[in-house]
């Protein structure tokens, strides 16, 4: 069977480890122009601790929440636990596809997680500039009954973090750098596009 036949909390995980596998090198450079380098390994260190926990519960989000938090250092760490953990809250199906309304609710709670510890508004070049459009699209996209609405949160996540190589970086590393990093996508709000990706690839291939 494919994923679309058993698009558990192991599938997500699974995929999502593949995914930031192969784009580890990519997010390390861009962090190594506008941060410290590591924004590649930690976010693959903590997709490979939540695979060695029990990660088929919660979408795989439980565990992903767990490995974070727990785990993952940088600024980045607690922030992706924080998303993860309220991503955690919906009732995720064992099997089949999530409610589309109660995951863009869980989206806008990690949101508002990020936002109250990281303090970054969007515009401020980091993984907000994905992720709160992502919410938006996905509360849009369940409001109208569409029949993607992962797919429509993948490709506003994609858009936002395309877009914070025209921003000058106020949070994080990155403000150190300043406008020097404009022409740098945000590595963050690319993990955040990841997530998004794989998410709508499993549930909606
Ligand atoms: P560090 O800078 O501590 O090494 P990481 O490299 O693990 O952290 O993560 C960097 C990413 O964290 C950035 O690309 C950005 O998306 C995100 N980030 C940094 N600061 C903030 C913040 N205050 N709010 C939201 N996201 C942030
Ligand atoms: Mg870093
Ligand atoms: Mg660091």
């Amino acid at each position: 069977a494919g994923d679309a036949a058993d698009p558990s909390g192991r599938t997500v995980l699974d995929r999502f480890a593949e995914a930031v596998a192969e784009s580890r090198d990519d997010l390390t450079a861009l962090d190594q122009l506008v941060g410290d380098g590591d924004f590649g390994d930690n976010l693959l260190g903590g997709v490979r601790r939540a695979q060695a926990l029990d990660g088929a519960a919660s979408g795989g989000m439980g565990a992903l929440a767990r490995a974070f938090l727990d785990d993952v250092g940088g600024t980045s760490g607690p922030l992706f636990g924080l998303l993860f953990q309220q991503l955690g809250a919906v009732s995720w199906p064992e099997e089949g596809v999530p409610d589309a309304r109660s995951a863009a609710e869980a989206a806008e709670a990690g949101l508002a997680a990020v936002r109250r510890v990281g303090g970054a508004e969007v515009g401020d070049s980091t993984l907000v500039d994905a992720l709160a459009p992502a919410a938006r699209a996905l509360g849009d996209a369940a409001r109208d009954g569409a029949d993607a609405p992962f797919s429509a949160a993948a490709e506003a996540a994609a858009r936002g973090a395309a877009g914070t190589a025209d921003l000058t970086p106020r949070r994080g590393r990155a403000s150190y750098v300043g406008e020097r990093a404009v022409g740098v996508p945000d590595p963050g709000a690319l993990g955040v596009a990841l997530l998004f990706l794989v998410l709508a690839r499993v549930y909606e291939p």
